[in-house]
């Protein structure tokens, strides 16, 4: 059912993967005082950028080591239904990550999943993360200059340059990076932190627990309306 007027944004880490790959990162080869850095943007003191940029800083690792770790996360096996079904009502779909284009495309390529092969109309707007030597450099191009949140990646930012025809926005996401994002979507899915947030901002939003009660909950949306309701006319976010 082609033509459903709906773009479909969904974030990476802990919402494709089963575990967010930064952290992992972090956790297996980052000084401890990364966890200062983790607190400081949990309380609002720095915005998400300044954290990534401090924490990569603080990484040691070889890019074998960085390799066969991000080999060992798992993917939601409902990521290809939901391929699936943005693919059968026309809906594009992007991801948008605070994390690092190293770790996607490293995870989304795997051969046993190939599922990068799935996304080439997709936009994968992420940070950028490289070796060197034994120390990884961190950088954040979405967009050049900081943000008003002080976003690694402004989703919202994103979102509003990839949707220039003006369809209903659907968010995806899990976390408090996606914050932002929920505020401006149309429709959120959200689970873990990003539905304890919604909840608390009284932000509309219909949780999941994996990415198969996602795409089954986006086709009864579009099937339903065909088209979606006017209510669901196009938020504009005044943080942007
Ligand atoms: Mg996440
Ligand atoms: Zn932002």
């Amino acid at each position: 059912m082609p033509g459903s007027g709906a773009a479909v944004f969904v974030d990476f880490d802990g919402t494709i993967t089963l575990r967010d790959a930064t952290d992992a990162i972090l956790d297996a080869f980052a000084d401890p005082a990364w966890l200062r850095i983790e607190d400081a943007w949990l309380s609002g003191r720095i915005g998400s950028r300044e954290c990534l940029a401090a924490q990569m800083a603080l990484v040691t690792a070889t890019r074998d080591q960085v390799d066969r770790l991000l080999d060992e996360i798992g993917v939601d096996p409902g990521f290809g239904m939901l391929l699936d079904a943005c693919a059968a009502w026309e809906a594009p779909v992007h991801i948008v990550s605070d994390g690092f284009d190293y770790c996607i495309e490293r995870i989304l390529g795997r051969p046993d999943l190939n599922l990068i092969a799935r996304l080439t109309d997709s936009h994968i707007v992420s940070s950028s993360l490289r070796p060197d030597g034994g120390r990884w450099r961190a950088a954040f191009a979405h967009p050049p200059k900081p943000c008003a949140h002080g976003c690694a990646t402004c989703k919202p930012a994103a979102m509003e340059r990839l949707n220039a025809v003006g369809a209903v926005t659907v968010f995806v996401g899990d976390g408090m990076s996606d914050r932002y994002a929920a505020t401006c979507a149309n429709v959120v899915f959200a689970k873990d932190k990003l539905a304890a947030y919604c909840e608390n901002a009284s932000i509309p939003y219909r949780p999941y627990d994996t990415l198969a009660v996602v795409a089954q909950g986006l086709e009864r949306l579009l099937e339903a309306s065909q088209r979606l309701p006017p209510s669901l006319s196009r938020k504009v976010c005044p943080a942007v």
